[in-house]
C-alpha cells in the first residue's frame, strides 16, 4: 500500500481575544514576537508581548514569573533575550499557555497542507502530522486537500473506504499531533 505523509504548516501565529483595558472591551491581540525579560539578581520574569489590534496597547503573557535565574541555563536565557523564533512559536502556538494567561479565544491560524495529492479511490495509508496542537478537524483537512464535498467525504466513511488507525469518528475528530488514515477502494 502506498504511504503518503502530509504535514500541516501554519502560516502565522494565532491572534488571541481578551479584554483590553484601554479599549474597555474585548479585543484581538497579535503576538509581537518578542519577549520581555526582567532579570534581577534573585528573580527572573519573562513575558511574551502582544499588542491590541485596535489601540496598540501591549499585553504581556506570562512565561516565567519570579523564578530563580539559575533555573534557566545561559542558552535558554539567550533564546528569550534574542527572541528566538522557535521559542516565540513554542509559546505563541500553545493554546494551553494562552488560556492559562487568561485569553478568551485563540484563533486557529491559516495553514497549508504539504504533501502529495491522490485519488480517494487509491489504496493509500496517509499520515497527517502537525507540530502544533490546534483543534483542526481531520475532515476539513482531507476535504480541502482532496477536493471532496461533504457528501463525498461522508460516503467514503459510510462505505468503509476510509478508516483511521486506531479507529476514531472521522466525521468529528480533531487532528491533535497527528493521525493515520487508510483509504481502501
Ligand atoms: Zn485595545
Amino acid at each position: 500500500m502506498k504511504k503518503i505523509l502530509w504535514e500541516i504548516q501554519y502560516l502565522s501565529l494565532p491572534l488571541v481575544s481578551k479584554h483590553c483595558k484601554k479599549c474597555g472591551k474585548k479585543s484581538r491581540f497579535s503576538c509581537f514576537e518578542k519577549f520581555r525579560v526582567n532579570a534581577r539578581r534573585r528573580s527572573l520574569d519573562i513575558w511574551l508581548i502582544y499588542n491590541c489590534l485596535n489601540c496598540d496597547t501591549s499585553w504581556n503573557a506570562k512565561v516565567y514569573s519570579h523564578i530563580s535565574p539559575q533555573s534557566l541555563n545561559l542558552l535558554q536565557l539567550e533564546g528569550f533575550q534574542n527572541n528566538s523564533r522557535s521559542l516565540v512559536e513554542k509559546y505563541a502556538m500553545d493554546m494551553d499557555f494562552l488560556y492559562r494567561n487568561g485569553v478568551d479565544e485563540v484563533d486557529i491560524p491559516q495553514y497549508s497542507i504539504i504533501g502529495e495529492v491522490f485519488l480517494p479511490s487509491e489504496d493509500v495509508e496517509l499520515e497527517i502530522e502537525s507540530k502544533f496542537l490546534f483543534p483542526v478537524k481531520v475532515s476539513a483537512i482531507i476535504r480541502e486537500k482532496l477536493h471532496l464535498s461533504q457528501a463525498e467525504y461522508l460516503r467514503l466513511i459510510d462505505n468503509g473506504n476510509l478508516k483511521s488507525i486506531p479507529e476514531q469518528d472521522l466525521k468529528k475528530c480533531k487532528l491533535k499531533r497527528g493521525v493515520t488514515l487508510v483509504f481502501r477502494s
